[in-house]
């Protein structure tokens, strides 16, 4: 079984937009305890590479590689890129305490939801697939319209796992249009 029920929310993001291929290499931000890193292995098989990444410690997990640190910090930002030189798809399912005061809430998942977009373009190759969750609020709107200029296209969506859940919506951004530019050359 899975480590947790979000694990079927991925589940549904990948059959509908196709993200996960066979070999590809995969990284997950608030990757714990590891529901979408156990989908993420499943769909990239023995030839992908999971990376995983956390505040908390994440249980160790067959052919997955795991880092514990902040993504808000640039030093955990630096040990991703020495663990991996690029990426097919960055996820990221941070979201922050809950404090109940919608407004707060909002506004530090948009924040950690930009942190995951500035690891995206940081570390994509060119065609890459990028998804993120965001509690919906006032800034969803110019979050999803930066994230438009970077990619082909960007669906916001809602799996069923999440809808009894929150405000919680996803945004699913398909086909990087930039690689990042190799240093040295
Ligand atoms: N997708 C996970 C799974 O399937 O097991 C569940 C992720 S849980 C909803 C959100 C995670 O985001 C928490 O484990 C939390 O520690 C992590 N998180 C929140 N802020 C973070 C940050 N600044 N850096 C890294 N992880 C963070």
């Amino acid at each position: 079984g899975y480590r947790a029920r979000s694990a079927y929310k991925l589940q549904q993001l990948d059959e509908e937009a196709n993200l996960m291929d066979e070999g590809d290499t995969v990284i997950d931000l608030g990757a714990a305890p590891g529901g979408w890193l156990q989908v993420a292995k499943e769909k990239v098989g023995d030839s992908g590479t999971v990376v995983g990444v956390d505040l908390q410690r994440i249980d160790e997990l067959d052919g997955v590689e795991t880092i514990r640190g902040d993504m808000t910090e640039e030093k955990t930002r630096e040990k991703v890129h020495e663990t991996v030189g690029s990426a097919d798809v960055v996820l990221s399912d941070m979201a922050p305490n809950m404090t109940g005061e919608y407004s707060l809430d909002h506004a530090r998942s948009v924040y950690l939801a930009r942190q995951a977009f500035e690891t995206a373009l940081e570390m994509l190759d060119s065609g890459g697939d990028f998804v993120a969750k965001v509690f919906q609020g006032p800034d969803l709107d110019d979050l999803r319209a930066d994230v438009e200029d970077e990619f082909e296209y960007v669906r916001t969506m809602s799996p069923e796992a999440s809808r009894d859940e929150s405000s919680e919506v996803y945004l699913v951004a398909r086909g990087y249009l930039t690689a990042p530019v190799e240093a040295g050359d």
